[in-house]
């Protein structure tokens, strides 16, 4: 089956030229014991691939990219439960084993299993199940590999969804929303009447700004320097948008001293500690960015028992996938959640490279691939 190969971090700029990502044919086990199968329909393009191909993330290679994704499942392995052939499906990025300290404190999304076999390359229940051209072992992206034509992936990788929901909007569920909805719903808990602010406006802020923009009465800021942005921002229901150079004045003239909660989705130290300073006393700064590892951060230490502010970091929006994903499934269906605002078009799996050229450039919020396309 076709699917995107990384081989080496760091490709120089533009993508579209030194293509860091090449198509090629691999071999694909049939499910183990507890392994699914699944057929990609779409998969979209987040910045964390981005981060993999330009180094941020640094991963084992060779690896096969993708980790935002829905299909129709084609083969299901031994034990596996409440999953059959046909179901349509979201997937996940962390496939919570359900036994760890975090999966046993209802913290799924912080799984130490999931974390361990996803820095590895390797699925849940065994080693990589992807095979390349010589026969060597093919890295997954976290548990998933979706720029694919196929995956098989742990079952703790998938959440079946109802079979009307359009697989372009399935797709982004598994990420962008789970992302940041989960930030606002789950890890902030912003309530009625509250104040907030996100910083950068790709699928995962966007998404944070539509979650809070349906809690009743709330104030919404959208910041990001590309005004392209920001037409996107306001019909996802913020109240004001700005460049980060005119954030703390729309903050000082919206809000009573600051705002309650800030949402980061750039992945910069820098960005948060701007957050940081927009903050109301008893504010909250949510991280969700993924900024490079070696990026630290230096803000002054009073501000936190001096002034009660938090610090939150927030991965997969602290969700637990099946319950949220049906949940944000009803208020899309309800006309609360705008997700076709997120999906700028949909391509055939050989444009990846040159895709990922339009979201480095901000020109492309969620780009779906169809994996099965020439
Ligand atoms: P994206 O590339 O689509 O969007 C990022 C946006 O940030 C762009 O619109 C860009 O213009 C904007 N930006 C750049 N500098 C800025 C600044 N100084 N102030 C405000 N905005 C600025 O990215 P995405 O796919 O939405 O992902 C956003 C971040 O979230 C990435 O770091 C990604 O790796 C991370 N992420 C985290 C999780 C998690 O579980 N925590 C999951 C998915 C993605
Ligand atoms: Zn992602």
């Amino acid at each position: 089956m076709r699917s995107a190969v990384l081989r080496e971090q760091g490709a120089t700029r533009p993508y579209a030229v030194s293509r860091p990502l090449e198509i090629e044919s691999l071999g694909l086990a049939a499910p183990r014991a507890g392994e699914v199968g699944v057929r990609i329909e779409r998969a979209s393009l987040c910045h964390s691939d981005l981060s993999v191909v330009n180094g941020s993330r640094p991963r084992p290679l060779p690896m096969a990219l993708g980790h935002e994704a829905a299909g129709v499942v084609e083969a299901v392995g031994e034990g596996v439960d409440g999953i059959a052939v046909g179901d349509h499906v979201v997937l996940v990025f962390v496939p919570s084993c359900g036994a760890c300290r975090e999966c046993r404190s209802a913290r799924p999304a912080l799984c130490s299993r999931a974390a361990e076999v996803n820095g590895s390359g390797e699925l849940l229940h065994g080693p990589s199940v992807l095979t390349d051209g010589a026969g060597d072992p093919v890295h997954h992206h976290l548990g998933v590999s979706a720029f694919a034509e196929r995956a098989v992936v742990a079952a703790e990788s998938l959440v079946v969804i109802d079979r009307d929901v359009p697989f372009d909007i399935a797709a982004m569920f598994g990420c962008a929303a789970l992302t940041g909805m989960g930030a606002v719903f789950n890890t902030a808990e912003v309530r009625p009447g509250q104040s907030v602010i996100v910083f950068g406006l790709g699928a995962v802020g966007l998404a944070a700004v539509m979650a809070a923009a349906q809690i009743d009465d709330v104030t919404v800021i959208a910041v990001d320097p590309n005004t392209d942005k920001h037409e996107l921002a306001l019909r996802a229901g913020a109240n004001a948008v700005a460049t980060p150079d005119g954030a703390a004045e729309l903050v000082a003239g919206l809000t009573d001293g600051g705002v309650d909660v800030a949402i980061e989705a750039v992945g910069s130290a820098r960005v948060m500690a701007a957050c940081l300073e927009l903050l109301a006393r008893g504010g909250a700064l949510v991280s969700v960015g993924l900024p490079h590892p070696e990026q630290e951060l230096s803000v002054p230490a009073l501000q936190f028992a001096g002034a009660g502010k938090r610090l939150l970091g927030s991965y997969m929006g602290d969700a637990s996938p099946a319950r949220d994903i049906a949940r944000y499934v009803e208020l899309w269906r309800a006309g609360r959640l705008p997700m076709e605002l997120l999906h700028t078009d949909t391509v055939p799996l050989a444009e990846v490279n040159e895709s990922l050229d339009a979201l480095a450039d901000g020109r492309v919020v969620r780009r779906l691939f169809v994996p099965s396309a020439a």
